[in-house]
């Protein structure tokens, strides 16, 4: 037996998790001064990372009076901006079976239907072909979903909604950051753009996501329903150097508003954004080099010229592997190593399932991709000494 350290011994190297997050100094200082100075629900910092927010996404130039509005998680903004841009009782909402259930579950908090349409196998998001062929004349949004980092087929979908009259909100829940077309994603001429940072997202505030629209009106509504219904915002309210104590409520609104707390990780971690990116990327480079050889479908690449944000790398067994999908999960996880299934698709998720009266045949390149898919550990602390021992357990069960 060689020693416990020693890579023949993989077992006994330290577990590999699926994702971590990168929480620096700079960050836990910011909190700490968020504590000392006593605000500590949404307030200046909510605000300040709300502006650099619009800024990091290029700002004015880019996107000329895009806003940028702090809540508490991605499914929060999913459901604001679904509200914001008019879905209600009896419209339908079209997105991707393969997805998380976010992407989907806001349109039935507003008593509207959803549609779930399958992928295109090249890219994994959602086929335009599919959505145009789901239309009916109760539809009023898209939800696009950019899986895993790589941008959806926004030109297309952005024509079909205007040539139906229909809006569009994307999550971007993968997507920061992410280029379609050279533009950012977040910058494009969809209603709203919904971004998530979740503790294993590619920035994390814990909890927390960010909805951006260049619609004044929709900005309007979504700050407005973030905060029960009230006519102003609370931080205005107090800190206003006239007395301001009065305040109308002019609906039913929502609790959905970002602490400072949060903010506060928000601030720093989006200034590293970019630096995360290209550590990611330079993982995934590797893990392609490393596994090409392998029968083993790689990630979608992005279309060129764009950037890919590289929140998720996915992979699916070819069908000449020689071992299933559980199989090479076992092996990964016997070997000390985190990995996981994005998605289980929608359409195989009980309450979807039994909804809608779904049936697995109906989504063929999503049931597919996920009987033969799986993910690997991704982000930016990990080594390259990491991937190789990653590629090394995969190579051990698929190559002959
Ligand atoms: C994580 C995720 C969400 C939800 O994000 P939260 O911030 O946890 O609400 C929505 N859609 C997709 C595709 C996601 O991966």
């Amino acid at each position: 037996m060689s020693s416990p350290t020693a890579p023949s011994d993989p077992a006994a190297l330290p577990f590999l998790p699926f994702a971590l997050p990168e929480i620096g100094e700079d960050e836990i200082a910011e909190v700490v001064d968020t504590l000392r100075h006593g605000w500590v629900t949404t307030g200046p910092k909510a605000r300040r990372f709300e502006q650099d927010f619009a800024a990091f996404l290029g700002g004015a130039d880019a996107a000329p009076g895009l806003e940028a509005i702090a809540v508490n998680s991605a499914t929060a903004g999913l459901h604001l901006a679904l509200e914001a841009v008019g879905v209600g009782p009896g419209d339908e909402v079209i997105t991707t079976t393969h997805t998380f259930t976010a992407s989907a579950e806001v349109a039935r908090y507003l008593g509207a239907d959803v549609r779930l349409v399958d992928i295109d196998p090249a890219t994994l998001c959602i086929d335009p072909a599919a959505i145009e062929a789901a239309i009916t004349p109760r539809t009023k949004a898209i939800v696009p979903v950019h899986f895993a980092g790589r941008a959806a087929e926004m030109g297309e979908i952005l024509a079909l909604a205007r040539r139906h009259g229909l809006k569009v909100v994307e999550d971007a829940a993968h997507a920061l950051p992410t280029t379609h077309a050279g533009q950012m994603i977040g910058t494009l001429a969809s209603d709203v753009t919904v971004f998530s940072f979740y503790a294993n997202k590619t920035i994390t505030t814990g909890e927390g996501g960010m909805a951006v629209t260049r619609d004044p009106a929709l900005a309007a509504r979504m700050k407005v329903m973030r905060l029960h219904g009230i006519n102003r915002d609370a931080f205005d309210r107090f800190t206003a150097k006239v007395p301001s104590w009065y305040y109308e409520i002019v609906a039913p609104g929502f609790k959905y508003n970002l602490t400072d707390i949060a903010a506060a990780l928000g601030i720093h971690q989006l200034r590293r954004a970019r630096e995360f990116r290209d550590a990611r990327a330079r993982i995934a480079a590797q893990y392609d080099a490393l596994l090409a050889d392998l029968p083993l479908t790689l990630p979608p690449q992005p279309a060129a010229g764009d950037l890919h944000s590289w929140h998720i790398y996915v992979l699916r067994l070819a069908d000449n592997a020689p071992v299933g999908r559980d199989a090479v999960i076992e092996a990964l996880f016997a070997a000390g190593i985190g990995s996981s299934v994005h998605y289980i698709p929608l359409h195989q998720q009980p309450y979807w399932r039994e909804r809608y009266q779904l049936r697995a045949e109906d989504f063929p390149h999503s049931q597919k991709a996920y009987e033969a898919t799986f993910s690997l550990p991704l982000y930016s602390r990990m080594t390259p000494a990491d991937a190789e021992r990653v590629a090394a357990v995969l190579r051990g069960v698929l190559a002959r």
